[in-house]
């Protein structure tokens, strides 16, 4: 049993229109992957209520978006303060879904919590245009207005940043929600939802639907004309198929998908500081993260050293149950994902890679995959060309800048890349020259609140976070007038 200090935030059934919807014959068990043990029980949506939670948003749509700005602000900051008095809760529904250990779950919660608060103040800061006029009796205008109703699907690995981090900027512009989270990890969104209900967002402007046919309900979610918007962040094959999806109905789209990234150790880095970024990038959340470093690339200088001291890093990672002091590295999501690590780490060595720490599951439980160090990687193994999404860290050796360039812009996708140097120039040069849509230097953690998110390439399009994100839910409409000499 999952003790939290407020019961009632775990969530019996999806939320809609204000109403919490219990459904039907078919349930979804949310197990948590480190026991097996069943947290919770739902009723699992289908079709007609994700229409009816379509048009439930579309119902509360006109008084949400003609509220003024700083009255929906304040309504969330009255969420993100709810959120953060129970943080505690949150972080063990996180860490009982999806695994990770309490304190990243803890960050998780904080780290989602701070969209809402930034978008509750840029709500404020949606200004329009006036532009000058190509004629005298002409004045020409520009205001921005909501998409409308917004709908979201989103990934297991980050089961509250992910809805918290659309949802903000899309009710601070004055779109309604309807949300669907990852079948496996439904509980977070959902506890955010009591914790909206308390902060004031009316019945119908944020709903939180869970099924376990995804397809049926994405495909209600990306063909319904009264949805305008649609944001998901998932794999980029989902990703492909929703954008095509979309396209009946000309929806405006952001996709936050799969990446690829380079982590590039140049001779000039400071080597510690290095592994240590590499070590952050690489295992939080156990490798399963979009941003996690997917190919380590060091220049052959300073391989030897680096391998050396990364390896003595990487030991002391203690793998558990996330909710138990001390545990660095929780299960992975399920026992597919540790399979799949395992086939691409075979890939690997078949081809001739080193296996310098880790390469299987432990005796702890097949839930679980060591946190591995693989060398003499090259781009024909599947660890470099494929989203490893596991703790696994390939390192590759390289000559010269060209060369690290080159290798890492030799994927389809180009989300986040990370680069260690103490030359300024190169920062520079480097930077411009890799297809991304985030750059590390020197630094291993990126995401925040402050700053765009997103990815080029196939990794998708729109940002998140930023004075930048909230633009992703606005439509720019331009007022020519006339007769103005
Ligand atoms: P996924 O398989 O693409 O699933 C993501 C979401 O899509 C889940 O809610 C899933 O629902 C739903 N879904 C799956 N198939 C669908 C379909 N045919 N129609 C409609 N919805 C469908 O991805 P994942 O394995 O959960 O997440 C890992 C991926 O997310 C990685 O590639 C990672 O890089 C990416 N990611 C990207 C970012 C970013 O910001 N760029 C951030 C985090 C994660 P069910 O679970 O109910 O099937």
């Amino acid at each position: 049993m999952l003790a939290l200090d407020r019961p009632e935030i775990l969530a019996t059934a999806s939320y809609i229109n204000g109403q919490w919807a219990e459904d039907g014959d078919v349930l979804i068990d949310v197990s948590n992957p480190a026991t097996g043990e069943i947290i919770q029980r739902l009723g699992s949506m289908g079709r007609s209520a994700t229409r009816s939670a379509i048009e439930g948003a579309a119902a509360a749509l006109p008084a949400w978006k003609n509220k003024t700005a700083k009255e929906r602000g304040n309504i969330l900051k009255r969420w993100f303060t709810l959120i953060m008095d129970n943080q505690e809760d949150l972080a063990k529904i996180i860490t009982a879904e999806q695994g990770k250990p309490l304190s990243e779950a803890r960050s998780e919660v904080a780290y989602g919590a701070s969209y809402i608060e930034w978008f509750a103040e840029e709500a404020k800061r949606v200004y329009g245009d006036i532009i000058p006029q190509p004629s005298g009796d002409k004045r020409l205008l520009v205001m921005k207005q909501p998409v409308g109703v917004v709908a979201a699907i989103t990934p297991w690995n980050f089961p509250s940043a992910m809805i918290a981090r659309k949802a903000a900027p899309a009710l601070a512009a004055g779109c309604t929600f309807v949300g669907k989270p990852a079948s496996e990890t439904p509980l977070s969104a959902l506890a955010l939802c009591v914790l909206a209900e308390e902060a004031g967002i009316p019945p119908g402007v944020f709903n939180v639907l869970v099924g376990r046919d995804s397809k049926i309900i994405g495909g209600e979610l990306t063909s319904n004309p009264l949805v305008r918007k649609f944001t998901f962040t998932g794999s980029t094959p989902i990703g492909k198929v929703l954008l095509k999806q979309c396209a009946s109905t000309v929806k405006k789209t952001s996709m936050e998908l799969g990446g690829n990234a380079p982590f590039i150790v140049f001779e000039d880095a400071d080597i510690d500081a290095a592994v240590q970024g590499a070590l952050v990038s690489k295992f939080r959340n156990s490798g399963q993260t979009c941003v996690c470093s997917n190919r380590i690339l060091v220049q052959d200088g300073v391989h030897d050293e680096f391998v050396r001291k990364f390896e003595m890093a990487v030991q002391p990672l203690s793998l558990g149950d996330g909710k138990d002091e001390g545990v660095t590295q929780g299960p992975l999501i399920n026992r597919q994902a540790v399979q799949d690590v395992q086939l691409l780490v075979n890939d690997a060595v078949s081809k001739g890679a080193n296996v310098v720490i880790g390469g299987k599951s432990p005796a702890l439980g097949d839930q679980y995959f060591e946190p591995t160090i693989l060398t003499q990687v090259t781009a024909a193994m599947r660890v470099s060309q494929e989203e490893i999404f596991g703790p696994v860290a390939p390192i590759m050796k390289f000559v010269t800048e060209e060369d690290a360039v080159a290798i890492s812009n030799d994927t389809r996708v180009g989300l986040s890349a990370y680069l260690y140097t103490r030359d300024v120039t190169r920062i520079f040069r480097v930077s411009e020259a890799l297809e991304c849509g985030i750059i590390g230097v020197n630094e291993g953690i990126i995401s925040n609140e402050m700053a765009p998110f997103g990815g080029v390439k196939e990794s998708g399009s729109g940002r998140e976070g930023s004075r930048y994100g909230i633009d992703d839910y606005l439509e720019i409409k331009y007022i020519c007038l006339g007769g103005m000499a």
